[in-house]
């Protein structure tokens, strides 16, 4: 096991893509094995905040104390039967879509930052462009080795019920706590996931490194389909766009059935049209849109069927772009990737803490979603980037004062929260909660919620030194 202490070693561990400073440890320890991980934690009484690749959103990695453990050694990749595959915490994505390159198989969620590891997207249920359709993490998983903070080990399948005790390798077991909490009903990263009939690996999962550590992950894959029709869409007039959801949604699925559906506002496009110089000048917003096509002769008729189907819409479809082969497909996703991190550096040169909604509300509200959006960031001259799961009524907000506007900004994003949570929705639909929205997690669950959910965290870490400072 490494273990160091000089602080030019640790301070690489004290940041995340939230550009949230302020943190320190003792120590960053780096297990060579689970088993040694397991041994060292048995005799440990600091805090331990598990860093994963550092591209999370809300400083969940970033501790205050205590040590460190980085599972970067544990980065093995193995197939585990057929159309499932076996990491460590350390894999990344990237590293996971190419070791399933040649095979046929894939793993269908696709967050936008590939550079994450794996035990980082399980912590956070990690969701994507694609999970309008194939659905988060929190599907894939099969099974995990959990370590809990004491040291103590355990091996979670599926199926194991949450109404069923945890039992340990040393013999001991804890049982989940009686408690009316449950998550809401929408795409949803906000504090555990409690929903009857769920599993044990459920509750892990999205855990935002409070509840266990993950040191080995079973994930299911899925065959890879042949290829991806897909396109970007350029609209003249915002609710243009905004109104072809609510009509794709209800088309019939046989004949177009999109897995993403991203949205990029004014700012956004004016913003990639340094890179992108084929954007057209007169676009407002525009829609990715993508849609899986398992064989390939079946290509050219759902080509077709979207086709039929746009021209009927208000796009600027000559202007429009339409993927002609797989180098496309992967210049849309840098394309949808692009806005994020374009907006991560601006924070960092502005030294500005990320300002980003990443609300979400119940289908039915999506249209009033919007226009209150947009009433709401007019009515402030604020800059701003809008953009993201448009499928899942799920946008991200990105606030970017100047320093004298500080105080503007977060009454916005004050007001957005307070009308998002009227509306029964989340504060945080893919993110999680770390230790920037920990407010608005009060205010969303509400002190009976937050009563539970302590409930819980004190059933597994009853003197709360796993991921200290995040969610609770
Ligand atoms: C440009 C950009 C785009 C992004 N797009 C998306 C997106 O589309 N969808 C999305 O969901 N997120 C997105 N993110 C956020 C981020 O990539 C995810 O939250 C990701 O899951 C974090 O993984 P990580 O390995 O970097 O974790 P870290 O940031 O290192 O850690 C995140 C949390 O996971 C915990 N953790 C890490 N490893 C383990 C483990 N093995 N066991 C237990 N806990 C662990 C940490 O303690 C911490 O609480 C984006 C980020 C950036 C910078």
């Amino acid at each position: 096991m490494i273990r160091k202490t000089q602080p030019e070693f640790i301070v690489p561990y004290l940041r995340d893509a939230s550009n949230f400073s302020g943190g320190n440890a003792e120590e960053v320890v780096i297990p060579e094995t689970s088993d040694e991980l397991a041994d060292f934690l048995k005799n440990e009484t600091r805090p331990v905040t598990i860093a994963g690749a550092g591209t999370g959103l809300t400083a969940s990695r970033i501790p205050s104390g205590g040590i460190i453990v980085s599972l970067e050694r544990l980065n093995s990749i193995a197939k585990e039967g057929e159309g499932r595959v076996r990491v460590g915490p350390a894999v990344s994505l990237n590293e996971l879509q190419g070791f399933l390159a040649p095979t046929g198989w894939f793993y269908p969620p696709n967050p936008t930052e590939a550079l994450a590891s794996l035990g980082g997207t399980l912590a956070t249920n990690a969701s994507g462009s694609r999970s309008y359709k194939y659905g988060v993490t929190r599907d894939y998983v099969e099974e995990v080795e959990l370590i809990l903070v004491d040291g103590r080990k355990i091996f979670l399948k599926r199926g194991l019920k949450i109404t069923e005790p945890l039992r340990f390798e040393d013999g001991s077991k804890i049982i989940f706590p009686d408690i009316s909490y449950q998550s809401p009903d929408c795409k949803n990263a906000a504090g555990y996931f409690v929903h009857p009939g769920m599993d044990w690996l459920d509750l892990f999962i999205g855990s935002d490194g409070t509840l266990g550590i993950f040191t080995d992950i079973v994930l299911r894959l899925a065959p890879r389909p042949d290829d991806f029709v897909s396109g970007i869409l350029f609209f003249e007039e915002e609710r243009s766009c905004w109104q072809l959801i609510p009509k794709i949604k209800s088309f019939d699925r046989y004949k177009i059935d999109p897995c993403s559906l991203e949205y990029f506002d004014h700012n956004a496009l004016e913003r990639l049209k340094a890179k992108y110089k084929a954007i057209p000048t007169h676009s407002k917003v525009a829609l990715f849109f993508e849609q899986d096509v398992l064989k390939r002769e079946y290509y050219d008729l759902i080509l077709e069927n979207w086709y039929e189907f746009l021209s009927e819409e208000n796009i600027m479809l000559d202007d429009s772009w339409f993927a002609q082969g797989p180098k496309d497909v992967q210049m849309f996703h840098d394309f949808r990737h692009d806005v994020p991190a374009i907006i991560n550096e601006e924070n960092s040169r502005a030294d500005r803490v990320k300002l980003g909604t990443d609300m979400a509300v119940p289908d039915k509200y999506f249209m009033s979603m919007m226009q209150f959006y947009r009433k709401t960031l007019k009515a402030n001259d604020l800059d701003y980037v809008m953009f993201g799961h448009l499928g899942d009524n799920h946008l991200h907000i990105n606030l970017l004062p100047e320093e004298s506007q500080r105080d503007v900004a977060q009454k916005v994003y004050d007001q957005m929260v307070d009308q998002i949570l009227e509306w029964g929705g989340t504060v945080s639909a893919e993110h999680g909660i770390g230790k920037l929205k920990k407010k608005y997690f009060a205010k969303m669950v509400g002190p009976s919620g937050l009563e539970d959910l302590n409930k819980i965290k004190y059933c597994l870490d009853p003197e709360n030194r796993l991921g200290a400072g995040n969610m609770l």
